[in-house]
């Protein structure tokens, strides 16, 4: 088991098993912390956006709508992604599935300055590191025989996309194993601020996305609608996304011949059920992506928030013993790994890895003089 550099383990209360909270839970753990996971919700009929989420992780296609700060913390995860799903699922008998054969960028004839101006947005941000290329038609059918019909596409190397659900599972289920403590149904309360926790832990770390809105004010949520589809009749390996003047589109496969559709981006925090209209412009888009998915059997449709700062930027907040990490936006998957790894080398040997400065926002001077576990 390792120490931290306190010389213990330390006892560490995390709030929010959404996406951040199990992939901390989870690193902590192998660190040999001692950590208990509270959720809100129940771990059943999980709520949380992690849960929605198509869960592409990819900085390309993001580049051209985000600050570069986004694309660099977002290869940094790219990188390590591969190493802990095969850490993780070297103790599972189910592996989670992770493709990162790349993305592919596609339009209609009558857009296809959408996908130039695309490709012109992506060399502008990137320059030399644009690693993007137009695949023609021959290309795209060996890419994506069922995409043979549009005339070229833009194929974005290295992008991937991970079985979110059952990772999301797989995580609790190894959290447990290896001791950790999870409580669900359990809606934890900050009071001024201070968790009612606090004083049975070292540290508490907030990972409740939406669910700290009360004390974090600059924080707002982005609704966003999905779409799950079934069908024998088309079979796609890449995220594939649709440029459109009106409406974006993009199909993820999953497991079991499943397509998640999506997603709405609108500033309201309505979590009502999706409406009408995102439901025939999202199948409309997907049914003029290949004809034969008119046929596709629509077995779930989703709404959820993005939790976002106004700079839609993620943020680790320092409050003496208290620390929050949140903001993920519409980039928790991208960004996750490289949040949570920055945040559990700072837990466990208080280190500060290299995009620490970017990422912390300290509640005051005095408590970035301070960040030190609470002492039991
Ligand atoms: C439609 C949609 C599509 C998306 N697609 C992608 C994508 O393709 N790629 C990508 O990178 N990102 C995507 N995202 C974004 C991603 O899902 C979020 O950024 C990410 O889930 C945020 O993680 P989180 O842990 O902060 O919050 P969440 O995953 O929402 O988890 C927060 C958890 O805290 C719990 N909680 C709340 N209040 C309390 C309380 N008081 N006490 C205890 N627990 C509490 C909640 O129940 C929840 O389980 C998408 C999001 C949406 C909505």
């Amino acid at each position: 088991m390792t120490r931290s550099t306190f010389g213990r383990p330390l006892e560490i209360a995390i709030v929010g098993a959404g996406l951040l909270g199990r992939l901390l839970a989870w690193r902590l753990l192998r660190q040999g912390h001692r950590v208990s996971l509270f959720e809100a919700g129940s771990f059943d009929q999980p709520r949380s956006a992690a849960h929605t989420a198509a869960a592409m992780i990819s900085p390309l296609s993001e580049v051209v709508s985000s600050e570069p700060l986004v694309y660099h913390l977002g290869m940094a995860s790219l990188a390590l992604w591969p190493q802990w799903l095969s850490e993780l699922n070297s103790d599972l008998p189910s592996p989670v599935q992770y493709g990162n054969s790349g993305s592919i960028v596609v339009a209609h004839a009558q857009d296809a300055a959408e996908l130039q101006q695309f490709k012109y947005d992506l060399q502008t941000r990137l320059q030399h590191d644009d690693n993007s290329r137009w695949l023609d038609q021959r290309e795209l059918a060996d890419y994506e025989p069922d995409l043979a019909h549009f005339p070229q596409a833009l194929y974005l190397p290295g992008e991937a996309h991970v079985d979110n659900r059952h990772l999301l599972g797989c995580l609790l289920n190894q959290i447990g194993k290896l001791g950790g403590h999870c409580v669900d149904n359990t809606p934890v309360i900050f009071t001024n601020g201070e968790l009612d926790l606090l004083g049975n832990f070292n540290y508490v770390v907030d990972c409740r996305g939406m669910g700290s809105k009360e004390n974090h004010p600059g924080l707002r949520g982005v609704r966003g609608e999905v779409m799950w589809v079934e069908t024998g009749e088309v079979r796609l390996q890449h995220a594939v996304r649709l440029m459109h003047p009106r409406y974006k589109l993009y199909v993820v496969p999953k497991p079991q011949q499943r397509f998640i559709i999506g997603a709405t981006e609108i500033e309201s925090e309505d979590r009502s059920p999706i409406s009408l209209q995102s439901t025939l412009e999202l199948a409309s888009a997907l049914y003029t992506i290949n004809p034969a998915l008119a046929e596709a059997r629509v077995i779930e449709t989703d709404t959820n928030l993005r939790p976002a700062y106004a700079d839609n930027l993620p943020r680790i907040t320092v409050n003496g013993s208290c620390i929050s990490i949140n903001g993920l936006y519409r980039h928790g998957y991208l960004l996750a790994p490289v949040m949570v790894d920055h945040l559990a080398q700072f837990l466990d040997q208080g280190s500060r890895g290299h995009f620490w400065n970017n990422l912390v926002h300290h509640h005051s001077e005095a408590d970035r003089a301070s960040v030190a576990p609470i002492s039991r």
